[in-house]
This record gives structure tokens, C-alpha cells and sequence, in this order.
């Protein structure tokens, strides 16, 4: 499909190059062949009044060139010589043109190959990641189904198993939809002041019932800093971070939210001494359903792999970066900078 969107664009520059150039050497060979008339004509006027001038009859001023036979046939070649010439120049430029025009289509249509590989590997990541759970939806629904002995006890059970999977699918649709949104940055965000403080607060308090169901001692550190921001998206980006501090955090531990101004940005970073990620998985983990493996063996948290390449579009929103520093079992730290306007 590539291939043949390249030929083609490649072919409408050609075309349109080559109408410039044609159009353009019809131009040209129109002026030169009525310069060469012009000439033609001229010389016959000087070699006629050279003629009268030797029969006496009139005076010439200045001197004639020697007189030259003005041969139509000369003409005629010299004509046909710049036909030629300009043939051959649009040959020329057809054979550049053409190469040029495939080299430059193969430019223009890169990131829209890129854009189409990408998403068709968010189709295929997305649907893989659906398949396996609708996949266990269904068939412990057909078993429940076939068995008649069926108690109205297991069912409920069955009922409310299956709502967790439903919630769980509801969530991650919920977070394709924000990847996808995050993938138009400049799609209708608003940027306004925001408090840091006040949104730490509000966030901490939402995050309470999680924490408090691992006793888990979340310390808000934020200090009131003003940035330019899109409050839902910032939101959204802190409860990843603290979400993910508290689920891969052992119980009864301290989860530390923190927010400094410095020269033209401002940090903020979320302090964990949980599970930690392995150095191997660190340049992967904002990367699209990308799970650390002792983060799939040592917790039984369940997560899909998103909330990472979400935080990592939110902060790009707002021109800032994301960074992590981890030790295995002993802990991790997000910090992100986001700049400030003075
Ligand atoms: P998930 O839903 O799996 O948490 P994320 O994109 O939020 O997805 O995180 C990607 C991976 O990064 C996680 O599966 C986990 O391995 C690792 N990770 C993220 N945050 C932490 C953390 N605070 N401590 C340890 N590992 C983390």
C-alpha cells in the first residue's frame, strides 16, 4: 500500500513538474525562434541596403557586415537545434524529477507510515489484550451453562466474578480511549492555572479508601506551586503515579508525593519502597502493555500496562519529562519536570 501511494505521489510530481517544464520550454522556444526570425530578418535589411550602396543609389551608415547568403534552411536547423536542445533538457529533468520526486515522496509519506504501523499495532496490542478475557468471560459462562445441576449460590458467584472482569475490561477500554485521545495533543486541551497543592490534596483524598486498604501512609508533600496545565490531564497523571506507588508497595509502607519549584520548572516526584523495577525492564516500562515480570509474579495487582505511556503523553502535553530511578525490592521514584512560565 505503501509502495503504491509512493508511485503514485512520485507520479503527480512528475506530472506537474513536467507541465511546468513543458510549458516552459514551449515559452522559450517560442522568444528564441522569433529572435532567430528577428535576426534573420534584420541581416536581410543590412545585406539589401549593402547591395544599394555598392550600386551607388544610397548611403549606408555604418559599414555592413560582409554579406551573408540568409539561407532559410539555416534557419530552419537553427530552429530545429533548440528544439532539440530543450528536448533533451526535459528528458534531463524528467530522469532528475523522477528520482528526486520518489526520494521526496518517500519523505512525505514516512510519518504517515508510521502513523498507520503504530496503529495498527495498537489494534492488534488492544484487541489481543481484549481477546484473552472475553475469551474466559465466555467460557466459564458456557460451563455454568451446560452444568443443570446449577445452584442459584454458584451462579451469584459466577455473576460477581464476571462483573470484576467486566470492570476490569471497562477500565481498560476506558484507558485505550485516553491513549488514543493523548495521541492528538492538540486536540481541544485546555491549559489554565493550576494549584498544585489544592490538586494534590483532592487526589490524595480520592486515593484514601486504596491506601487505607494497605495501610498505607501517603505523605503530600506538594508545596503550593501555580503552573499552566490541563487540570483533568494532571489529575489523571498523579493518580497514575500514586496509584502505581501504592499497588506495587508492600503493605503497611509510605508513599511520598512531593512538588518543588525550581529554575523555570517545577519536580514533582512520587516515592515508593516497593517491589522496584529491574534495570532490564526500566527502558520498557512506558512503553504500551508493557508489564516488569516481577511485577506479574511478585503482586497479585492486576493492570494492563497503560497508566505508564498515559503519564508519559500528559507530560508530553505539557512539554515536560518524565524520568524513574528503581532498585529491585527496595523502591521507586517518578520525577517529572514540567516547566514553568515566569
Ligand atoms: P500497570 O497497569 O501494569 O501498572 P503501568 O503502565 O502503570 O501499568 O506500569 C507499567 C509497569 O511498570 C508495571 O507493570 C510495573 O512493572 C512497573 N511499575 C510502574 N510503577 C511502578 C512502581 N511504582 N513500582 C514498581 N514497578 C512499577
Amino acid at each position: 500500500m505503501f509502495h503504491s501511494a509512493r508511485i503514485k505521489l512520485t507520479a503527480w510530481y512528475l506530472f506537474i513538474i513536467m507541465l511546468i517544464s513543458i510549458s516552459f520550454s514551449i515559452v522559450v522556444y517560442g522568444i528564441l525562434s522569433q529572435e532567430v526570425d528577428r535576426f534573420a530578418r534584420l541581416q536581410r535589411i543590412r545585406y539589401e541596403r549593402f547591395q544599394s550602396d555598392a550600386t551607388g543609389n544610397e548611403i549606408v551608415i555604418p559599414a555592413p557586415l560582409p554579406p551573408t547568403e540568409m539561407d532559410q534552411e539555416l534557419i530552419d536547423a537553427s530552429k530545429q537545434h533548440i528544439v532539440n536542445l530543450l528536448v533533451i533538457t526535459d528528458i534531463g529533468i524528467l530522469f532528475f524529477a523522477g528520482g528526486v520526486g520518489y526520494f521526496l515522496a518517500g519523505r512525505t509519506l514516512q510519518p504517515i507510515k508510521a502513523m498507520v504501523d503504530e496503529q495498527r499495532r495498537f489494534i492488534g496490542d488492544a484487541s489481543h489484550e481484549l481477546r484473552t478475557p472475553l475469551t474466559a468471560l465466555k467460557s466459564s459462562m458456557e460451563v455454568h451453562l451446560r452444568d443443570k445441576n446449577l445452584e442459584i449460590k454458584e451462579a451469584r458467584e459466577l455473576i460477581a466474578n464476571n462483573i470484576v472482569e467486566v470492570n476490569r475490561l471497562q477500565a481498560l477500554s476506558d484507558s485505550l480511549l485516553q491513549l488514543a485521545q493523548y495521541e492528538h495533543p492538540n486536540n481541544g486541551y485546555h491549559f489554565e492555572h493550576v494549584n498544585l497543592k489544592t490538586l494534590a490534596t483532592e487526589i490524595c483524598a480520592k486515593l484514601k479508601p486504596v491506601t487505607a486498604k494497605k495501610h498505607i501512609t501517603l505523605k503530600n508533600e506538594v508545596s503550593s506551586i501555580s503552573i499552566e496545565a490541563v487540570p483533568e490531564s494532571l489529575k489523571e497523571l498523579l493518580i497514575i503515579l500514586l496509584d502505581n506507588a501504592v499497588k506495587y508497595s508492600p503493605p503497611k509502607s509510605e508513599v511520598v508525593l512531593q512538588a518543588k519549584k525550581t529554575d523555570g520548572s517545577v519536580r514533582i516526584s512520587c516515592a515508593d519502597h516497593g517491589i522496584g523495577i529491574e534495570a532490564k525492564d526500566l527502558p520498557h516500562i512506558f512503553d504500551r502493555f508493557y508489564r516488569a515480570d516481577i511485577a506479574r509474579t511478585t503482586t497479585q495487582e492486576a493492570g494492563y500496562g497503560l497508566g505508564l505511556s498515559i503519564a508519559k503523553r500528559v507530560v508530553r502535553l505539557h512539554h515536560g519529562n518524565i524520568t524513574v530511578e528503581s532498585k529491585p525490592h527496595l523502591g521507586t521514584t517518578f520525577i517529572v519536570t514540567l516547566p514553568v512560565k515566569q
